[in-house]
């Protein structure tokens, strides 16, 4: 019998969506995008498949996805029919009706929803003003799971730090009677590498601000935008500090503060945000599958997560990751393809409040993960695909680079490199389940995350198709190939 380890030895770090993904995901960052991709690249009339030497399922699948929108038809559906989408919130329970009605009508069996509960947050009023020396308004959101302000506000003096380093190097005690401000930018790079970096300081300023005596918070939004809107995502107060609130402004407001501090005034600001905690509430994972016809106990898993934040539609995250592996599953059964073993599709519950859908799922399924052969999620928004990342080595590697072969003139190519198959998927990676990632080009995916302008009129049908053409080739061929992921797991992983 196979040996099945749990796997601990992974460096964690802040992900794409308020969570956690490996750290050795994306190491580089640039000014520009360096993948330069078209739709000419890949559209349907423009490839000459005379000379692709594919398998006639696999460029059937692709020319469906290319001259078809099935993603985008279904990424149209949950953020137009639904809306936003917060964990635990009536919306998120709309959704989960939503998906069991689109599982079953692409046409996906054992469709369910698997229950779990949530800690309940929601938003109340948030204004930020300066009240000296230039009394005028900012934008500013709270961060999710954010204590409020007295109703009245609070009303103080600005300790600005540059960066979060900058604060974490601050002397304990000394910001006493203060609102910290911390500023500090995200870099901007194709793989999202920028955000674990700058997004330390939503997840850990309220608490390094608080261990130091100060009132409340204000953060540079974490996010690669120029534009007013501010970027929200959870935070979490730890070493039972002194629960303060915690705002994001937008980076133009950021700018003015830094405008305003650079003559060497004191800024006194008015701070007003009424968030509270709604207690424990309901969410859920749906699930549906294509039973698998020779090996169904085997189960590739793919999916991306339901619920959203509360201030956009939630269309690049990740609305998108729904419309994407749906799809890709969708044009499996539209062609009459009966995969050997079983694809699932998951949309995960309450992602963005810390990936607890996801371990719902991984506790739910303990006793049967051995049987889990292969899992990713789609959760970077909606641009195309530039490569494809495993973790699986040994021979079923062989596998898999057959697959890249087989979308490799979609612009794909094979990236080295560690993967935990996506933020939902973690839980289930560090249990030891082989990991895939087909790498979306992300430059501009953190000007929209998290913020009122995550809508859907960002989402590019030609290259949602491309995304939903490399999936359905990817969970096909996965399906048929005649090695098994789960050898040399470990070894991949103890690397
Ligand atoms: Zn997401």
């Amino acid at each position: 019998m196979r040996k099945f380890t749990f796997v601990f030895a992974l460096v964690l770090s802040l992900s794409a969506c308020g969570d956690i993904q490996t750290s050795t995901e994306g190491a580089q960052t640039e000014k520009t995008s360096p993948i330069v991709a078209k739709a000419t690249d890949w559209s349907a009339d423009d490839i000459k498949w005379g000379a692709l030497t594919l398998p006639a399922n696999v460029k059937n699948l692709q020319q469906m996805a290319l001259s078809g929108s099935y993603g985008y038809d279904i990424t149209e559906s949950l953020t137009t029919e639904i809306g936003q989408r917060l964990a635990g919130s009536p919306e998120e329970a709309k959704a989960r009706d939503w998906a069991v009605e689109k599982f079953k009508s692409v046409g996906l069996t054992n469709v369910r929803i698997e229950e779990f509960d949530v800690p309940g947050w929601v938003r109340g009023v948030e204004t930020a003003e300066i009240l000296s020396p230039f009394p005028q308004k900012l934008e500013i959101t709270a961060l999710g799971g954010s204590s409020p302000t007295p109703e009245s506000g609070i009303e103080a003096e600005i300790a600005y730090f540059p960066t979060f380093e900058d604060l974490e190097a601050a002397p304990m005690g000394g910001l006493e009677g203060k609102i910290v401000f911390v500023s500090g930018r995200m870099t901007k790079a194709h793989d999202g590498a920028g955000y674990g970096p700058a997004n330390r300081k939503r997840q850990l300023g309220a608490t390094e601000a608080s261990k130091r005596g100060a009132l409340a918070v204000v953060i540079r939004s974490v996010g690669t935008d120029s534009h007013r809107f501010p970027h929200t995502g959870q935070m979490r107060y730890r070493d039972n500090v002194e629960p303060i609130p915690i705002g994001a402004l937008s980076a133009p407001d950021a700018d003015q503060l830094e405008r305003i501090l650079k003559r060497g005034e004191t800024i006194t600001l008015k701070l007003v945000m009424t968030p509270r905690s709604t207690g424990t509430l309901t969410s859920g994972n749906v699930v549906g599958d294509i039973v698998g016809s020779e090996k169904p106990e085997e189960i590739i898993l793919i999916g991306g997560h339901l619920d959203s934040w509360d201030l956009g539609t939630g269309a690049v995250d990740d609305a998108a990751g729904v419309g994407i592996t749906l799809g890709a599953a969708q044009i499996l059964l539209e062609a009459g393809l009966k995969p050997k073993r079983t694809i699932r599709v998951v949309a995960f519950g309450s992602e963005e409040v810390g990936l607890v859908g996801a371990f719902a799922y991984a506790n739910r399924h303990k006793d049967n993960l051995q049987n889990h052969v292969l899992a990713s999620e789609s959760d970077f928004g909606a641009g195309p695909i530039y490569a494809l990342r495993t973790s699986v080595k040994g021979p079923a590697r062989a596998e898999l680079e057959n697959i890249q072969k087989a979308i490799a003139h979609l612009g794909i190519k094979m990236e080295e490199g560690e993967t935990s198959g996506g933020p939902d998927i973690i839980p289930l990676f560090r249990a030891g389940v082989p990991a895939i990632r087909l790498q979306q080009n992300g430059f501009d995916y953190f000007d929209l995350h998290h913020t009122h302008d995550d809508t859907f009129d960002k989402i590019v049908p030609e290259e949602m198709a491309q995304n939903v053409a490399a999936w359905a080739t990817m969970i096909w061929m996965a399906s048929e190939a005649d090695v098994d992921f789960r050898e040399n797991i470990e070894e991949s992983i103890g690397e």
